[in-house]
C-alpha cells in the first residue's frame, strides 16, 4: 500500500477532469444528451484583488458540495465561475498596487482560476467571463441602451453620496450608517448630474414579489423591505401664498396636522435658492446651505447633535388651521426621506422638539393616550403612544388616531390639499461613477441634440488606455481628449463621449443571465437558454450583499422580463448566507494579520484536507473560528481511511455483505448524509456521520467491510473529490464523479432509524434522521448542535430537555 500523498492524487485527477471536460454542461439543442432536470448552482462571483481567502474556499466549497451531490442525483447542473473585474474594488487594488487597472486586474484573475482549479472544485470551465471584457461589456452596453429606451434611465442634477476618499459618487444603498460602504470614510453630500435607473418605479413590484421565492433568510427579506420602506399616509399641500408655489409633503401622521407649527426644508431643496432670492435672508440661508451641505448624513441624523437651522423669513400655510407656520432650512432633515421638506410636529416628534426648543417655536400638543386627559398644556413632548384620541383639532378634536387621520384627509381631499399616498423609501438608482475603471456609458452629448444614445452596431464603447487614472473629483476619461471627440451619431456635429463609467453593481446585475449563454456575439443572451437554466435554483453568497447587489439583479431581471427578453421575474429561488471564518478570535483579515492563507493550507495539507476541514468547521451559515489543530485532525481521518479503504479493497465479501452491523451501519449513514445534505442543508454533520462509519469499519471489519468502505468513499466524494476518486479505484470502480448517489435500503433502516422531532419551547424547528440506538443524551446532543435549533436558542441558557423516545426533544429556554 502506497501512503496518501495528496498533492500527487490531487495533481493527477484534477488533469484528468480537465481533459474530460468533466464539468462543463451542455446547453439544450447543443446535441449532447441533456438529464431530464437542471440545477442552477451560483456563488456569487468573487471581486479579483490579489488572491481568495478562506471566506471564499468556504463559500465556493459548499457550492461543489451541492454540485456534485445534485449532478450524481440525475440533474443537469449549471455551475459556472466568474470575476467581477471592473470597477472600485479592482481599481482600488490596482492603485494600492501603484499599477494599472487592466493588468493588475488579469493578474489577479489568472491567479484566483489557479487556485481554483488547484482547490479542484468542479466548475465549468467553458462559461467562464471577466465583466472587464468587451465581449462581455458590449451587452452591459446594450442593456443600458434598453433601460434608456424604456425611460428607465435619465440623467439628472441631484444632491448625491460621495465619498471623498474615492473620489467618487455612490448609490444609496453603498452608504452604511453614514460611512462608504467600500472604504469607511465618512460620505459627504454634493450637487451633481448623474445617471439613474429608475428603480423606483418597480419598488412595489421588489416589495410584492419577493414572496415568490421558494427560500431566502428571514433576515434577508426584513432587509430588503425595510430598504423598499413601503409606508402609507397622506401627502399634504403647504402653500407659500408669496410665491404662489405649493409644497407636497409626506407624512404617515396627517392626524397631527393641527400640530404642525413650523415648516422645515432639507438645504439641499431645489426650492430653497427661490424661497430667498432677493431678500435679507438670502445671504444668511445660501451660508447656510453651503456649510451643511459637507456634513455627514451619520452627523445629521446624529439626534444629540445641537440642532442648528436659518430662518427663510417665508411663510407656509398649514391648510387645516389656515395659520401661517415659518419655513425654516435645517440640516435634520434629508432629501433621501420623502420629499426632502416636512411639517414639523414638535409636540410629538422628538427631533422636531428639540427644534422648537432651540429657536423658540410654538409647540401644540395634538393627540393624547386615550385614557388620559391633556396633561395641561402646550410646550411639552408627549411621544406617540399605542392608542391615542386627537385634541386641540376643531371638529376631528375627540376621534381616535386612525379615524382622525383618515377624517382630515379626506376632508382636505375636497378642496385638493391632500391626498391619501404611499411612500417609498427606496431611491432611484444613482449607477454613474466619476471613476475610470468601468463599462463605459455608451452616450454622446452634442450641442443640438442633446443626450445622444451609441448606435448598437458601434458597441462595444470601448474603454480607452490613459495615462492617469487616478481619481481625483473629475472623471479620468475627460482627460483623453482624443477618444473623447466624437461625430454625433445622429446629425454628424462634433459632439463629446460620457466621461463617466458605470458602477461595478451593474455588470453584476445580469452575469447570471450572461452565463447561460456566454458566447453569444448576437445578443446579451438567446431567451430560450435563459429560461431553461433560471432562475438559480440555489445561491450562495454574503449577507453583505442584502441590499445592494440582489435588489439590482431582482431589478434587472423585473425590467427585461417586461421587455420580453426573458420570462421569469426572480432571480434567486433559493439564497444561502455563508457565516465568516475567525482566526484568532476574529474575522480573517489582511489588516488584521490574521490570515490563514489557502495556498499555504494546501500546500501543507492537501485540498481535501481543506476542503473537508471548511465545512466540518462548524454550521456552514454561522461563524467559525480557524483552528490549526482541527486540519490536522480532518488528516488523520484522510489517513485512516485511507489504510482502511486498502484492507477492505483486499478482503472481499461480494455479495455476502448481508445485513450484518457494519453493513446497516453504512446505511444509516447513507440516510444521514443524504438527509443532511439534501433536505436540511446541513453540510458538518455528514462529515461526522461518514467519520463514525469509518470508525465501525476500524472496530469490526468482519463482514461488510468492502460495501462500507465503498459506501464512505460515495458519501465523502463531494467533500474530497480527489482522495475518493483514487480510493474508488483502489475498489476496483471509476469514474465515482458520475455514479449514482447512493440509496440507503429502507428494509435495513425500518428498526434503526427514526425522524427525530426538535422543538424549542415547544415549537418545531428541526426534524432529524435519529437511531434508536442512540441514548436520551445523545438524542439531545444532537439536537443542540442543529444550526436551525441554535438560531432560537440564540445563545440562551436551556432550562429543561424533555425527550420523547423514538419522536421528539423538547428544550424549554
Ligand atoms: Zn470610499
Ligand atoms: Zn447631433
Amino acid at each position: 500500500m502506497e501512503t496518501y500523498d495528496p498533492q500527487a492524487i490531487e495533481a493527477k485527477w484534477q488533469q484528468v477532469w480537465a481533459d474530460e471536460g468533466a464539468f462543463a454542461v451542455p446547453n439544450p439543442g447543443d446535441g449532447e444528451e441533456q438529464r431530464p432536470d437542471k440545477a442552477y448552482v451560483l456563488e456569487m462571483l468573487p471581486y479579483p484583488s490579489g488572491d481568495l481567502h478562506m471566506g471564499h474556499v468556504l463559500n465556493y466549497t459548499l457550492g461543489d458540495v451541492i454540485t456534485h451531490y445534485r449532478r450524481r442525483n440525475g440533474y443537469s447542473v449549471l455551475r459556472p465561475m466568474g470575476y467581477d473585474s471592473f470597477g472600485l474594488p479592482a481599481e482600488n487594488a490596482a492603485i494600492k498596487q501603484g499599477a494599472p487597472p487592466r493588468p493588475t486586474t488579469e493578474q489577479s484573475i489568472s491567479n484566483i482560476r489557479r487556485q481554483m482549479q488547484r482547490l479542484g472544485w468542479a466548475i465549468d470551465w467553458n462559461r467562464e467571463l471577466s465583466t472587464h471584457q468587451p465581449e462581455y461589456y458590449r451587452w452591459t452596453q446594450w442593456l443600458f441602451l434598453k433601460l434608456l429606451e424604456a425611460g428607465l434611465a435619465y440623467r439628472k442634477q441631484a444632491a448625491v453620496k460621495w465619498c471623498p476618499n474615492d473620489q467618487t459618487v455612490l448609490a444609496n444603498e453603498q452608504v452604511v450608517d453614514g460611512h462608504c460602504e467600500r472604504c469607511g470614510a465618512e460620505v459627504e453630500s454634493k450637487k451633481l448630474e448623474q445617471w439613474f435607473f429608475k428603480t423606483t418605479v418597480y419598488a412595489d413590484r421588489l416589495l410584492d414579489e419577493i414572496d415568490d421565492v421558494e427560500y431566502w433568510p428571514d433576515r434577508v427579506i426584513a432587509i430588503q423591505r425595510n430598504w423598499i420602506g413601503r409606508s402609507e399616509g397622506a401627502e399634504i399641500i403647504f402653500r407659500i401664498e408669496e410665491l404662489d408655489i405649493d409644497v407636497p409633503v409626506f407624512t404617515t401622521r396627517p392626524d397631527t396636522l393641527f400640530g404642525a407649527t413650523f415648516f422645515v426644508f432639507a438645504p439641499e431643496h431645489d426650492l430653497v435658492p427661490e424661497l430667498v432670492r432677493g431678500t435679507e435672508h438670502e445671504q444668511e440661508v445660501l451660508d447656510y446651505v453651503r456649510r451643511t451641505a459637507a456634513g455627514t448624513t451619520l452627523e445629521r441624523m446624529d439626534p444629540d447633535k445641537e440642532k442648528t437651522g436659518v430662518f427663510t423669513g417665508r411663510d407656509a400655510t398649514n391648510p387645516a388651521t389656515g395659520e401661517p407656520i415659518p419655513i425654516w432650512v435645517s440640516d435634520y432633515v434629508l432629501t433621501e426621506y420623502g420629499t426632502g421638506a416636512i411639517m414639523a410636529v414638535p409636540a410629538h416628534d422628538e427631533r422636531d422638539f428639540a427644534f422648537a426648543q432651540r429657536f423658540g417655536l410654538p409647540i401644540t400638543q395634538v393627540v393624547v393616550p386615550a385614557d388620559e386627559e391633556p396633561n395641561g398644556g402646550d410646550g411639552a413632548f408627549v411621544a406617540h403612544s399605542e392608542s391615542e384620541r386627537l385634541i386641540n383639532s376643531e371638529q376631528f378634536s375627540g376621534l381616535a388616531a386612525p379615524e382622525g387621520a383618515r377624517a382630515i384627509v379626506e376632508w382636505l381631499e375636497s378642496r385638493h390639499a391632500a391626498r391619501f399616498a404611499i411612500a417609498f423609501r427606496l431611491r432611484d438608482w444613482g449607477f454613474s461613477r466619476q471613476r475610470y475603471w468601468g463599462c463605459p456609458i455608451p452616450i454622446v452629448y452634442c450641442d443640438d441634440c442633446g443626450i445622444v444614445p451609441v448606435p448598437e452596431e458601434d458597441l462595444p464603447v470601448l474603454l480607452p488606455e490613459i495615462e492617469d487614472f487616478i481619481p481625483r473629483g473629475r472623471p479620468p476619461l475627460a482627460t483623453n481628449e482624443e477618444w473623447v471627440r466624437v461625430p454625433c451619431p445622429r446629425c454628424g456635429a462634433a459632439a463629446r463621449r460620457e466621461v463617466e463609467t458605470m458602477d461595478t453593481f451593474v455588470d453584476s446585475s445580469w452575469y447570471f443571465l450572461r452565463y447561460c449563454d456566454p458566447h453569444n456575439d448576437q445578443a446579451p443572451f438567446e431567451r430560450r437558454l435563459v429560461d431553461y437554466w433560471m432562475p438559480v435554483n440555489q445561491y450562495i453568497g454574503g449577507a453583505e450583499h442584502a441590499t445592494m447587489h440582489l435588489l439590482y439583479a431582482r431589478f434587472f431581471v423585473k425590467v427585461l422580463n417586461d421587455l420580453g427578453l426573458l420570462g421569469f421575474r426572480e432571480p434567486f429561488m433559493r439564497l444561502f448566507n455563508q457565516g465568516s471564518v475567525n482566526y484568532q478570535g476574529a474575522r480573517m483579515s489582511k489588516s488584521r494579520g490574521n490570515v490563514v492563507p489557502p495556498d499555504q493550507a494546501i500546500a501543507r495539507h492537501g485540498a481535501d484536507a481543506l476542503r473537508l476541514y471548511i465545512l466540518f468547521m462548524g454550521p456552514v451559515d454561522q461563524d467559525k473560528e480557524w483552528q490549526d489543530t482541527g486540519i490536522e485532525g480532518v488528516v488523520r481521518f484522510l489517513n485512516r481511511l485511507w489504510r482502511l479503504v486498502h484492507e477492505a479493497a483486499a478482503a472481499d465479501d461480494g455479495a455476502a455483505a448481508g445485513d450484518g452491523p457494519l453493513v446497516r451501519k453504512a446505511h444509516e449513514t447513507i440516510a444521514r448524509v443524504s438527509d443532511d445534505i439534501g433536505r436540511r442543508f446541513v453540510f458538518n454533520t455528514p462529515i461526522s456521520a461518514v467519520m463514525e462509519l469509518v470508525n465501525e469499519l476500524a472496530r469490526d471489519a468482519s463482514s461488510g467491510a468492502r460495501f462500507a468502505a465503498e459506501t464512505a468513499v460515495s458519501l465523502i466524494q463531494p467533500y474530497a473529490p480527489h482522495v475518493a476518486e483514487e480510493l474508488w479505484a483502489v475498489l476496483g470502480h471509476e469514474r465515482l464523479w458520475e455514479q449514482p448517489w447512493p440509496v440507503a435500503d429502507e428494509s435495513m433502516l425500518a428498526r434503526e432509524t427514526f425522524e427525530l422531532v426538535i422543538q424549542v419551547n415547544g415549537r418545531v424547528r428541526d426534524r432529524i434522521e435519529a437511531s434508536v440506538d442512540e441514548s436520551e443524551e445523545q438524542l439531545v446532543e444532537r439536537a443542540l448542535a442543529s444550526p436551525r435549533v441554535q438560531a432560537h436558542v440564540d445563545g440562551k441558557k436551556v432550562q429543561q430537555t424533555i425527550v420523547v423516545p423514538g419522536r421528539l426533544v423538547n428544550l424549554v429556554v
